[in-house]
């Protein structure tokens, strides 16, 4: 209770200090809202997230994955103002007074990143008034924002940070449609909006949906799409009208604003990227096919469970594939997956990253990473631990276009970092503790450090670590 109290009062008193956003004027025909720092002053909804406190950390001692794939034994990360300002061997000169960690026997590695959660949108518990995550009434809804879904107070987000490392996601609307609307990337701290945990500067992205989904949805209502070609088809004619909006945006044409086509010519300018769901290869595919038509980029494609039959054309076309370690069979076009998918993409040279999709999975991606590291080991394929850091850490940051800020434990970026108990990709080790921008977020050794949501307090197991 103390805990979430002393949060409530940070929040406070940042939010105390933001910019009031009520002094922002509306303009008309503004230049479409962007999630970035560029566009900020037309964002209506920007990022008033700040850093929590921190001080001037060392962790010495600890084995270190850097999330570029690098491996310092007996490293020491320093951490000061938010940032990392060094990182080395043991010989790494450390200041004199202050809090120096001893990292013997464990180790140290940059936050997770979940690319695909819906934390918020589908918070827990787990009821329809949560239900947030679908605006299942069109096949084409790219007008809606998931940050308008999201409710801070999910303890999702608190179990997130505390049981996986959990430092940065981006939470996307679900995949009932084809264009389901912008997600949004957040950091992983409480606030009491959702602005308040915005990623500054983070582009947005669009979700999309290939595959059975939108067929289902609509199709059982009786509507198009019922079938892959209808999927296709509402798809490029939408592409279409997004064209021309954009094009006439682009000249200074007066038209009406609307918000799904603003989404979409963002996208066909390359200032929102597009995560697609989609399974089967054939279909990812024609998906690439669709974006070359259009002129757009597909940036990752999102559950891909055979990524592996195309690795060679994602490698080409520089597309992101994100995935379970292995889930599969759960319906016909989850059915081809295998536990070697993963690996197999690394090892064509295609962009490979492990996601949740899950409240629960979002709290194991280590263990996540870790199956798909030994089913690639058990077929062969050669992959270092630290290799597979990569998974969770630089790639995912890369596919959301936040990588020169984080993904790493680089001199200058986010000090967005977990010290683990153990190696990380044993079943037995835990985070011990985690810092978010330099400000320690978690102690499993402190109860006063762990999070508890408002919507805990006074409950029966508030704040457990489960
Ligand atoms: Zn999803």
């Amino acid at each position: 209770m103390m805990k979430s109290g002393k949060w409530l009062l940070i929040a406070a008193l940042l939010a105390g200090s933001a910019t009031p956003l009520a002094a922002k004027k509306e303009k008309e025909a503004a230049p479409p809202p962007s999630q970035g720092s560029s566009a900020e002053p037309d964002n209506p909804y920007p990022s008033t997230y700040k850093a929590y406190p921190g001080r001037p950390t060392v962790i010495r001692g600890a084995t270190i994955f850097d999330g570029e794939g690098g491996r310092i034994d007996n490293g020491v990360v320093f951490l000061n103002e938010g940032k990392i300002v060094a990182i080395g061997g043991p010989e790494t000169p450390i200041p004199a007074d202050i809090a120096v960690f001893d990292g013997t026997g464990k180790y140290v590695t940059p936050g997770v990143i979940d690319i695909h959660s819906h934390l918020g949108v589908y918070a827990s518990p787990g009821v329809d008034a949560l239900s947030d995550g679908n605006e299942m009434t069109s096949p084409v809804t790219p007008h809606v924002w998931a940050e308008h879904s999201i409710w801070p107070q999910d303890p999702g987000f608190g179990r997130a940070l505390a049981n996986g490392g959990v430092t940065t996601l981006q939470i996307l609307p679900g995949s009932g449609n084809l264009f389901g609307g912008r997600s949004v990337t957040v950091k992983n701290v409480p606030a009491r909006t959702q602005q308040g945990m915005k990623f500054p500067g983070a582009p947005y992205g669009l979700k999309m949906a290939c595959g059975e989904n939108p067929k289902r949805v609509y199709g059982g209502k009786g509507r198009e799409p019922s079938t892959r070609m209808g999927n296709m088809a509402v798809d490029r004619q939408t592409w279409i009208k997004a064209r021309e909006y954009q094009k006439k945006r682009a000249a200074g044409k007066d038209q009406t604003r609307d918000l799904g086509m603003e989404t979409l010519a963002d996208v066909l300018e390359g200032k929102i990227l597009v995560h697609n769901h989609c399974y089967r290869a054939d279909e990812m595919a024609n998906v690439i096919d669709m974006s070359k038509e259009f002129g757009y980029k597909v940036t990752a494609f999102h559950h891909a469970v055979e990524s592996y039959k195309i690795a060679d054309l994602l490698r080409e076309n520089n597309i992101c594939s994100a995935m379970w370690g292995d889930w599969y069979g759960f319906k016909m076009e989850a059915y081809d997956g295998i536990k070697e998918n993963i690996p197999l993409v690394y090892k064509a040279g295609a962009c490979a990253i492990v996601h949740s999709d899950d409240q629960d999975g979002i709290q194991r991606l280590n263990q996540e990473a870790a199956k798909a590291l030994g089913a690639g080991r058990r077929m062969g394929i050669d992959i270092s631990d630290e290799v597979a850091w990569t998974w969770l850490a630089i790639n995912p940051a890369k596919a959301m276009g936040i990588a020169d800020q984080t993904g790493s434990l680089k001199v200058g970026k986010m000090a967005d970092v977990v010290l683990w108990n153990g190696n990380p990709f044993s079943t037995y080790s835990r985070p011990e503790k985690v810092w978010i921008d330099g400000a320690m977020t978690y102690d499993s050794a402190n109860p006063k450090l762990r999070p508890v949501s408002d919507f805990e307090l006074g409950q029966i197991g508030a704040g457990d670590v489960k």
